[in-house]
């Protein structure tokens, strides 16, 4: 069952009333009502974990068959958000990825770089 509480935005601390399922703490209404906010800050943080979920889509349907390879790839998308870490480099398969963030943006970069040598 749905219900009507009041939660609080992290970021402006202005109060909301959001609907969230019955039960839930105190910390989920305000999550609802950060996300419902239209601060400033809490408007970045919604674009924030668009880009994420974005991200999220895209290296699951990149690596359907590789769960492993998948989160490694997602922990370094929230590594370069939260600027915990830098340029993630990781070789999966045949291909090398690279997870960036600049300007507000995560890049996922996969290469493949063919090569061949032959000895006599
Ligand atoms: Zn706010």
């Amino acid at each position: 069952m749905i219900v009507e509480k009041t939660g609080t935005c992290k970021f402006c601390k202005q109060m909301k009333t959001v609907s969230v399922p019955e039960g839930a703490d105190q910390e989920t209404c305000d999550a609802a009502a950060t996300d419902a906010c239209e601060c400033p800050e809490a408007k970045e943080e919604h674009r924030r974990r668009m880009k994420k979920d974005a991200a999220f889509t895209y290296i699951d349907n990149m690596l359907d068959k590789n769960s492993y390879a998948r989160d490694v790839l997602k922990a370094a998308v929230e590594g370069v958000m939260n600027k915990a870490v830098g340029k993630v480099s990781t070789k999966i398969d045949k291909y090398t990825y690279t997870v960036d963030a600049a300007d507000g943006e995560i890049k996922i970069k996969r290469e493949f770089k063919e090569s061949q040598e032959e000895s006599f």
